[in-house]
């Protein structure tokens, strides 16, 4: 990866997805333009912006209007939100799950950290929108925390089922990170693994990850990784700094093995490993690899 000095930017060396954007919250009002540029100059090509709430979707799905190439949402509401859960919501999120650029029913699932809904609440509005996601055919966006042991419950029983799911933000422990690859579940890192301080034992853990099943993320404009050398003032992190996840996720495989499932662990093979899950995960248009084109045996016997 090159840093340019302009603007101390680390650029991914194949194209990436962001899939966890909160590109709706407040402190990227009228910053949109700037943000996506930004990414797209750090090779961090296309970022699904994450629906925590009806309002948060529909608000994700107005700026997949306005930024069709770059953007993408996932419509749902956040275990934060359980509590706003009622009869009309399933039908307005299977509403915006019609639309093209919705590619996920979530941000779903169960946060017994602060219970800022109910237990009882989260799993209604979680089930909920697990038989929605069956309905539709969509894959999920899921986040859990501190809630282990019910989420992989219900999850278990609505597997076969469910097209594909990702445990995005994954911050759990060995236990939890076993149990959902059980599930043949995909795993979101964010820049928590970047943290010196309470991304330890997921910096130890994140090597265990087969390769078709990472996925990387943001999760912006919280979670400004750690590893960054030159901080922004603001403190808020951005898409555009993807690179320094994959960054350190790399240096984190490279401690426990140089090749994993037959590839060589380096920043370019992530990228494309990471990049591809996604696209493949949320259904998106595929990107060409040069680097791997040069090889192709096929048009390399053309070309002699
Ligand atoms: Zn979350």
């Amino acid at each position: 990866m090159s840093e340019t000095s302009t603007n101390n930017l680390l650029i991914s060396p194949a194209p990436l997805v962001d899939i966890g954007v909160n590109l709706t919250n407040s402190r990227f009002d009228g910053k949109h333009d700037e943000i996506i540029e930004q990414s797209l100059e750090a090779g961090v090509k296309t970022l699904i912006v994450t629906g925590t709430s009806v309002a948060e979707s529909e608000a994700a799905f107005k700026l997949c209007q306005q930024y069709p190439e770059q953007l993408y949402f996932t419509a749902g509401v956040h275990p934060h939100d359980a509590s706003s859960y009622d009869n009309t919501t399933s039908a307005t999120l299977k509403d915006l799950s019609k639309e093209a650029a919705c590619v996920a029913i979530g941000e779903t699932g169960l946060d017994f950290n602060r219970n800022f809904s109910t237990p009882e609440q989260q799993i209604a509005a979680f089930e909920a929108q697990i038989e929605l996601a069956i309905e539709t055919g969509k894959p999920m966006f899921l986040h859990e925390r501190d809630a282990f042991t019910r989420q992989f419950e219900i999850l278990k029983s609505y597997r076969d089922q469910l097209s594909n799911a990702v445990i995005h933000c994954f911050t759990g422990d060995q236990k939890s990170l076993f149990g959902y690859l059980d599930l043949d579940l995909y795993i979101g890192i964010t820049g928590w693994v970047c943290d010196e301080r309470r991304g330890i034992e997921l910096q130890q853990l994140v090597h265990n990850i087969p390769l078709d099943r990472l996925m990387i993320e943001t999760d912006s404009p919280y979670l400004l990784p750690r590893n960054m050398v030159k901080k922004p003032k603001d403190r808020s992190n951005r898409p555009a700094f993807l690179p320094w996840v994959l960054h350190q996720i790399t240096q984190s495989y490279q401690q426990h093995t140089l090749e994993k499932d037959g590839v060589a662990i380096n920043e370019l093979a992530l990228a494309i490993k990471t990049g591809d899950n996604a696209r493949t995960f949320f259904n998106l248009p595929s990107v060409e690899h040069p680097q791997e084109k040069e090889h192709d045996p096929v048009s390399d016997f053309y070309r002699l």
